[in-house]
This record gives structure tokens, sequence and C-alpha cells, in this order.
């Protein structure tokens, strides 16, 4: 096996353990492969070891990656910040964006989608721990946003996404996460249909999964340590 094969392992029984330990089925949280700065023979290792989902963060990136690629059944997800001008190059090349903050985006996002191809996929992302220089809704921001991202055509609202600041230790973690599933609840209790809470990496899995995420976004766990910054 290879080593991302090894780790994808590794991180499939860590997910499953999280599971057990808060009484989920093993089956309650998919995982994404994070593979951003990592090259196309990467993608195509972990495609080989079962993995179909993956991520990333720049978009310019991602596109080459994604044609490159072309020929395998993957799905692609944009974790990473979309601006004005880059919502084209989203709509056409991923199925999923977790980082819709902005009713403006949003609406580029719909009206850019082509015909030919089914809703976007997307997520929310929310500021739960308020972090000031961080991208996201805050929270008490999240309920009108969600019901203008519910009414638009060539988009499908799926959930959440957070990216808390790194938390001292796992209890740390967990009230901050716990806090992102209490507002997805929220949401549904509202009468929004929400089935993905998009938060955990592979420092906070165990955290997250313990606090009800239903995806967790992996990059070094899986393909080692990046080479290049992976902030903008
Ligand atoms: C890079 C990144 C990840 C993966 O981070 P790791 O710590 O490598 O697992 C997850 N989510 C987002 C938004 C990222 O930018």
């Amino acid at each position: 096996m290879t080593m991302i094969a090894d780790n994808l392992h590794a991180v499939h029984a860590r997910i499953a353990q999280a599971c057990t330990q808060a009484g989920r089925p093993v089956d309650a949280v998919r995982l994404l492969a994070v593979s951003k700065t990592f090259g196309p023979e990467a993608v195509q290792q972990a495609f080989d070891a079962g993995q179909r989902a993956f991520g990333e963060n720049y978009i310019q990136e991602a596109v080459e990656k994604i044609a490159t690629l072309a020929h395998l059944p993957l799905e692609w997800h944009c974790i990473g910040p979309i601006q004005s001008n880059k919502t084209r190059l989203v709509a056409e090349h991923f199925q999923w964006s977790h980082t819709v903050d902005r009713l403006k985006i949003a609406q580029r996002l719909s009206e850019q989608r082509p015909a030919h191809l089914p809703p976007l996929q997307v997520c929310i992302q929310v500021n739960v721990d308020g972090g000031s220089t961080k991208s996201g809704m805050l929270p008490e921001e999240v309920l009108p946003l969600a019901r203008a991202v519910a009414t638009l055509p060539r988009l499908t609202l799926r959930g959440l996404m957070c990216i808390p600041e790194p938390a001292p230790d796992f209890v740390a973690a967990c009230a901050v996460f716990t806090k992102a599933r209490g507002l997805f609840d929220a949401l549904i209790s509202e009468g929004l249909v929400l089935d993905t809470l998009s938060m955990g990496m592979s420092a906070d899995v165990d955290a997250a999964v313990a606090s009800g995420s239903t995806l967790v976004r992996v990059g070094s766990a899986i393909f080692g340590a990046r080479s290049y910054p992976a902030s903008t």
C-alpha cells in the first residue's frame, strides 16, 4: 500500500472510533480529502485507495487539477475563499462550495451555474468563534442568508461550514464545534432542509465528530505536510 492509502485507512479508523465513542453510526461522517498544494498523482493515489471527494482552496490551481483528472469520477469541493471574479470558475468546475458567506456570491454562483450541470451544492461558512480576521457570517446573521440562498434556483443549500481557531485542547474544541452544531440544529428547526455540517480538520477531527460534524475536511493527515503556506 502507498503512504496515502495507509493514511486514508488511519483517518477512517479515527473517524469510526470517534463515531463509536459518541454513539453515532460509523457512516454518519463523510471524509473530504483536502488535496490543496498536492499534484494530480496524489489525488490519483487517494482515488485508487477508494477516496472520491476532494477539497481545494486555491481555485486556479484546482481548475487545472480538475481538468487533468477529468477522466475519473471525482467530486470536487471548493473550501477556499471565493472572490467575485472567481465565482464563474467555481460554478463551472466544482460540485460543492463550502464557503458561501455573502448573498452576492451565492447569487453569482447560481446565475453562473451551467444549465447542463446539477445545482451546485453549497454550505454557508459561519464564523462560530467570533475570530475577527476570518471570513464567515456571524451566527446571528446566518438564518436570513440561509433562507435567501435556499431560494436560488441553481444552488442546493446543504448546511454550514466552520473553521474555528485551533483550540488548546479537546474540551475547548468541542465547545466551539458544539456551538456550530446548535446553530445547524436551530436552522433545521426553522424549517430549512440541511444534512451537512462541515467541520473538523487533521488536528481536530475527533472533537468535531464528537460534537456532531457530518463531514470532515482532512489534508495533512492524508497527504503529508504541505510544502507551501496554506493561507493566501
Ligand atoms: C487546508 C484546509 C483543511 C485541511 O487542513 P489539514 O489541517 O491539513 O487537515 C481543511 N479545511 C480548510 C478550509 C482548509 O483550508
